[in-house]
């Protein structure tokens, strides 16, 4: 399973799909992107290869210059499109892609469920799609609802979110699963483990457990699960391809 996500001046969604090649090494069995192109967010999703998914995406006019990208190893849900990320709220506002386990994803669905939400998929990442979505809606800030995020989900996540309405930010928050940034010039990348990014930028910053990350072209800010600003240093890493 793995996590790719890009913003800055490329077509997203060939960063994405070169970066989930990368990543095959650690097992999947499903794969999706979502691409961010300013008026709209496409969804692909495909059971099988990235390459199966390549070629859906490839017949489709998939432009712009913020993504995201999964390939899955089904936990809960099975083997199935709807059930691959990425996942979405209910008006597309909020899509993400999520490596792990929610534990507490059962309660938090009866939760959702009793303020008239609806499911559409068996996982248990549509739940943090959809409370981000709430939260947010109540807060206007997404640094303040990852905060909220760290409080109330139990279990193991990274997390890689975009909103439909700002097509230049890509936010990152991590417990458990790993997940890296990239900082290139004008230009950021989060993923999983390190090669997936190396064809493009050396310049990593390793995420802590309860790091939130706000990537934009411009640069990208940290935050601990307590809502406080951090100053990382990325590392320079020389790795031979
Ligand atoms: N638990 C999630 C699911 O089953 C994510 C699995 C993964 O890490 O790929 O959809």
């Amino acid at each position: 399973c793995g996590i790719v996500g890009y913003v800055g001046f490329r077509n997203a969604a060939d960063i994405l799909l070169d970066g989930m090649k990368r990543l095959e090494y650690r097992g999947y069995d499903s794969a999706g992107i979502a691409v961010n192109n300013g008026s709209e967010v496409q969804i692909l999703k495909e059971i099988g290869k990235v390459q199966q998914l390549e070629d859906i995406v490839s017949a489709r006019h998939v432009e712009g210059h913020l993504g995201i990208g999964h390939t899955r190893w089904a936990t809960h849900g099975g083997v199935s499109v709807i059930n691959a990320h990425p996942h979405r709220d209910e008006r597309g506002q909020v899509v993400l892609v999520h490596n792990g386990i929610i534990e507490n994803y059962k309660e938090l669905r009866e939760e959702l469920i009793g303020q008239g939400v609806e499911f559409v998929t068996e996982t248990d990442t549509e739940v943090v799609a959809k409370l981000i979505s709430q939260i947010y809606s109540v807060k206007g800030d997404m640094i303040a609802s990852l905060v909220s995020i760290y409080e109330r989900l139990r279990g193991s996540f990274a997390l890689a979110i975009l909103l439909k309405k700002d097509s230049d930010t890509l936010y990152c928050v991590r417990k458990g699963s790993p997940l890296v940034v990239g900082r290139g010039k004008g230009e950021a990348f989060c993923a999983s483990d390190v090669p997936a990014l190396l064809p493009y930028t050396q310049d990593i910053f390793y995420m802590n457990d309860g790091d939130i990350a706000r990537l934009t072209p411009q640069g990208i800010n940290f935050w601990s699960d307590k809502g406080v600003s951090l100053e990382k240093s990325s590392q320079r890493v020389d790795w031979d391809l």
